[in-house]
């Protein structure tokens, strides 16, 4: 989507500090870190938010999240929160399916 910054980040239109990339998604450090690790795991294709998730783009969600599991492991990250904001409401300001994994000390409060 042309006018997306993370499509424009999965380009390389825009630099990122890239932790991984495969065929279906794209890992980066978070511009604006939130605790000591914060990175995003986006998918490489546009999808607006989890409520456009459907049986033809649920697959690079269990995907994501594999790779999640593997990125956290060589970071050797002990625990970690994942987190996926659905629109505007909830806090999402990047109209692109995104999900952050933080981790560290400085991880703050539980929200649920
Ligand atoms: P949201 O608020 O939509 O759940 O999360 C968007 C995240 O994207 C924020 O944590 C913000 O810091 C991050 N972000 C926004 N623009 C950029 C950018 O240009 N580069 C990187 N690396 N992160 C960005
Ligand atoms: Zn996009």
């Amino acid at each position: 989507m042309s006018d997306c910054i993370f499509c424009k980040i999965i380009s390389g239109e825009i630099p990122s500090k890239k932790l991984y990339e495969d065929d279906l998604c794209y890992a980066f450090y978070d511009i604006a870190p939130q605790s000591d690790v914060h990175f995003l795991v986006v998918p490489k294709e546009h999808i607006s938010c989890a409520k456009e998730i459907n049986g033809g783009n649920s697959s690079v969600i269990s995907h994501i999240f594999e790779v999640i599991a593997r990125l956290a492991s060589e970071l050797k990250l002990d625990s970690y929160r994942i987190i996926n904001n659905c629109g505007e409401g909830a806090g999402q300001t990047v109209m692109h399916l995104h999900f952050h994994v933080l981790s560290g000390k400085n991880l703050g409060e539980r929200l649920i």
